[in-house]
């Protein structure tokens, strides 16, 4: 069976630490959005006023929330570490860097690791 060598409960945990940060940075992107004087340095957009910078970082964590959680999905399943274009395993190096990544280097156009 395929990623039988990769330690999945670590992989599995790393994907969950980083569904916490990203759901705590969404709700920080909201608080801060209706209380600007809690500016932080990451969301000093805001404090410019620049609300379509600030629409741009919660997006960005919404759709890295979203292939978090579809990796863990493919975790459950099976499919976790398959690319999902062209069915080749995803290498090891790039799952360690980015463990929610659905495509192999190729196929995400990606400069190898
Ligand atoms: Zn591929």
């Amino acid at each position: 069976m395929l990623m039988k060598t990769m330690n999945q409960d670590k992989v599995r945990k790393q994907l969950l630490d980083t569904k916490t940060e990203l759901e705590k940075r969404i709700s920080k992107i909201h608080n801060h959005a209706r209380n600007p004087l809690n500016a932080d340095s990451a969301e000093q957009a805001a404090e410019l006023g620049n609300v379509e910078v600030v629409t741009a970082l919660e997006t960005e964590a919404i759709e890295e929330l979203a292939e978090i959680k579809a990796a863990l999905h493919r975790l459950d399943d099976g499919s976790y570490g398959i690319c999902v274009t062209c069915g080749e395993e995803i290498g090891a190096g790039r799952l360690a860097v980015r463990p929610e990544s659905f495509e192999c280097v190729d196929c995400a156009d990606l400069p190898p690791i």
